[in-house]
């Protein structure tokens, strides 16, 4: 199959060189000029982009629970149906291939597989769903694999995947917490050495067209989050969108960077020394039921889980920290509340807390709470309106 796919800067950039402006803008005309020579090329960028095709090979085979590839089927903003429609202006395509969404089975479902490690399939992003299994202490049997190998009648382990495809992919997506940090299968005492993408092949690792692994954690993901992702790949590859943001441990910046209290509903009440003693209490912060959203980072109380509704804390549910690389472990037991979120609660209850409150109970009961004075009937006028003719 021809590939679709050509890198930035080859003859189709080349071919434009004579809309650029002679010079650069230094007066209102050539300021106009460079304008629409920018908008020009984007035009451009995008319709190139509009006809690329991107094949995203999605390994289910990792150790996990498949709750990513569920998840990703209650995506609102896109969805998982505009991206493989391609109807957004200026994505290309996406063709995914999963075993949760697949009606091939067997050898048909591995042969793009194959062909893409055989170098027949291009451009293609690889994404990974669990975490990646220690094959060295198997034994003789393995932990983890996907389809047979035809030459000697074995398994193809997960991570034997990921040697074949990973140097060729355009991008690699570690999808879900096992994926990107070794999550639950990951945890102390488990038996197959499980451990994310980077651990694996390096955290200095970087794809043919030189990202790093993009890591994106939670357990599972939200939906958008791994459409959205998603997205912006199809538009880096397509040449529309140059480099993704990413943090020091490959998660994109602007859904990772704000811990789960900063977008929290409930964060005014934890400033207010208000802390609620049961899940089903409709006010008050819940720290002090475990709740570890102050040192967090995660995007779900701002985004909700499916079409803006819900997200942990907002409808009652501690966060457990599913999106941190120490989870599980350096955040149980769950229902426990922390010594630093205690302290926190406490610092919060007896000090500035209620004073604050009252402060602002007042002043809402008396001031904002209560419509403007000259806001009524009568021949005389109270808005301080003066005329000036
Ligand atoms: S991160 Fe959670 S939802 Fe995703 S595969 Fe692992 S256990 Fe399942
Ligand atoms: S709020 Fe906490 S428990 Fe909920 S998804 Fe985010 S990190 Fe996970």
């Amino acid at each position: 199959m021809a590939s679709p796919w050509k890198p930035r800067g080859t003859a189709r950039h080349d071919g434009r060189a004579r809309l650029r402006p002679r010079r650069a803008a230094g007066d209102g005309a050539h300021f106009v000029e460079a304008s629409v020579t920018a908008s020009i090329e984007l035009a451009l960028d995008q319709a190139y982009s509009e006809r690329q095709l991107i094949h995203v090979l999605w390994l289910t085979t990792g150790l996990g629970c498949d709750g990513e590839s569920v998840a990703m089927t209650a995506a609102t903003h896109p969805s998982l149906e505009d991206l493989l429609r391609g109807i957004l202006p200026g994505a290309p395509r996406l063709v995914i291939y999963n075993p949760l969404l697949a009606y091939e089975t067997g050898e048909e479902f591995t042969a793009p597989f194959r062909r893409a490690a055989a170098g027949g399939l291009n451009p293609y992003v690889l994404v990974l769903e669990g975490s990646v299994a220690n094959e060295e202490i198997s034994g003789e049997g393995h932990w983890a694999a996907m389809g047979v190998d035809p030459d000697d009648g074995q398994p193809i382990t997960t991570s034997a995947w990921i040697d074949r495809l990973a140097p060729r992919a355009a991008a690699v997506l570690a999808m879900g917490t096992c994926a990107a940090f070794g999550g639950i299968p990951a945890m102390r005492g488990n038996p197959t050495g499980a451990m994310g993408l980077r651990d694996y092949l390096g955290s200095d690792w970087r794809s043919r067209l030189g990202i790093p692994i993009i890591n994106l954690p939670g357990c599972p993901v939200q939906p958008d989050n791994i459409t959205e992702t998603l997205l912006h790949l199809a538009f880096r590859i397509g040449g529309v969108e140059r480099d993704l943001d990413l943090d020091d441990l490959g998660r994109p910046r602007w859904l990772c960077e704000r811990t789960v209290q900063e977008g929290c509903g409930r964060a005014g009440f934890a400033e207010q020394g208000k802390f609620a003693q049961t899940p089903a209490d409709r006010h008050g912060c819940l720290v002090k039921l475990g709740c570890k959203g102050p040192v967090v980072k995660c995007n779900v109380p701002t985004r909700g889980w499916v079409a803006g509704v819900g997200g942990c804390p907002n409808v009652g549910g501690i966060c457990i920290a599913c999106t941190m690389p120490g989870f599980p472990d350096k955040f149980m037991p769950f229902m426990a509340p922390s010594r630093l979120g205690l302290a926190a609660a406490a610092g919060a209850r007896f000090t500035y807390g209620p004073v604050m409150r009252r402060l602002r109970e007042r002043a809402i009961r008396h001031h904002f709470d209560v419509e403007p004075g000259w806001r009524r009937t009568g021949k005389s006028l109270g808005t301080g309106y003066r005329p000036r003719w």
